[in-house]
């Protein structure tokens, strides 16, 4: 008879497959380790895959993880009182947190076999935080599992990265996010092709975008406000540099740019292959010819810097827009 499951072969994971097969031979072997570091970039997969491992832990199914046992059911809602979720409150993951979390690990399993604790986004750790952390990580209770999810080893301390078994999750190829958009979320094929590129194979992106519209009228309304902007003059262009100062979200502003210039790059390259912005290609192809080469990289690499500069040091962000500004192309 067929082995029912809920979430199905790969766990309900799109991509990651050789991940989930070597965490599932870990678990037919009982071998699995106290401390997973989960890495990769944003939406990649992370977190879903340390909630399968925490369920797949404490299933109570024929099939860890089932996806139907109560278990399953409340890691899933990220409500069950034996599995803790611990991520930075504003821009640092303090001390407190760690405190609490340890609290929470030398209690006894309420219910299940496991008492699981799952750092979200470990890199955001201030370094009092992570000295706790790792002290938990040399002397974890015997029924406690850890599991940090961060953007890359690199940037954690070597001995927590040291203390754990590293799973680096890397980007999903395109078509195969394509075909999970179209059979298991019924997404029309045109707008599957569009959000699997625009994911730069992130399938938590490409999910939340077929779930929520306004992503992409979102990311529509920048494209048209950066290419109004960049047609105007340059007093026009420092009066827009104030106002996206204070935009909400000014990141997912900046990346939108980044990927809209990284294909226009490719494309005055002569490289249409891997392309995001698959449904402006006419743009991109007009903008590709009419700015060099040479522009177009001064554009993007403007855009990087800047990105890179308001997200990790102090500058003046309304600056920092308006050099950017000024070495972008007028189109
Ligand atoms: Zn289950």
């Amino acid at each position: 008879m067929e082995a029912m499951s809920g979430y199905g072969d790969n766990w309900g994971l799109i991509g990651h497959e050789w991940a989930v097969n070597l965490l599932a031979g870990r678990l037919a072997t009982g071998h699995t380790s106290h401390a997973y570091l989960f890495t990769g970039p944003a939406q990649v997969g992370k977190t879903t895959l340390a909630l399968r491992l925490a369920q797949a832990l404490n299933c109570t199914g024929a099939n860890p993880p089932c996806g139907g046992c109560r278990a399953c059911w409340l890691i899933e809602e990220r409500a069950h009182p034996d599995v803790l979720f611990v991520e930075a409150e504003g821009a640092s993951l303090k001390i407190d947190a760690i405190r609490s979390l340890q609290g929470f690990l030398t209690l006894r399993p309420f219910e299940a076999r496991y008492r699981i604790a799952i750092i979200l986004r470990a890199q955001e750790t201030t370094p009092s935080a992570a000295d706790a952390l790792l002290k938990t990580l040399e002397e974890p209770p015997p029924a406690a599992r850890l599991f940090l999810t961060a953007d890359a080893a690199g940037s954690l301390l070597p001995t927590i990265v040291s203390r754990c078994q590293v799973i680096p999750l890397r980007t999903v190829p395109v078509a195969q996010i394509e075909a999970a958009l179209r059979e298991q979320s019924g997404c029309p094929p045109e707008e599957a092709e569009l959000l699997a590129h625009l994911s730069a194979g992130r399938p938590g992106w490409a999910l939340s975008a077929a779930r929520e519209p306004q992503i992409l009228a979102q990311r529509a309304e920048i494209i048209e406000q950066m290419l109004t902007v960049l047609q105007a003059n340059r007093t026009a262009r420092f009066q827009y540099a104030e106002g996206l100062a204070r935009t909400e979200g000014l990141e997912n502003v900046l990346a939108v740019w980044q990927s809209w210039w990284r294909d226009a790059m490719l494309l005055s390259e002569g490289s249409r292959a891997r392309l995001l912005n698959v449904d402006h290609l006419a743009t991109l192809e007009q903008v590709a010819s009419h700015s060099g080469p040479e522009e177009i990289r001064r554009a993007v690499r403007a855009i990087r810097e800047t990105l890179k500069n308001i997200t990790t040091t102090n500058v003046n962000t309304r600056l920092a827009l308006e050099v950017m500004l000024l070495d972008m192309p007028y189109l």
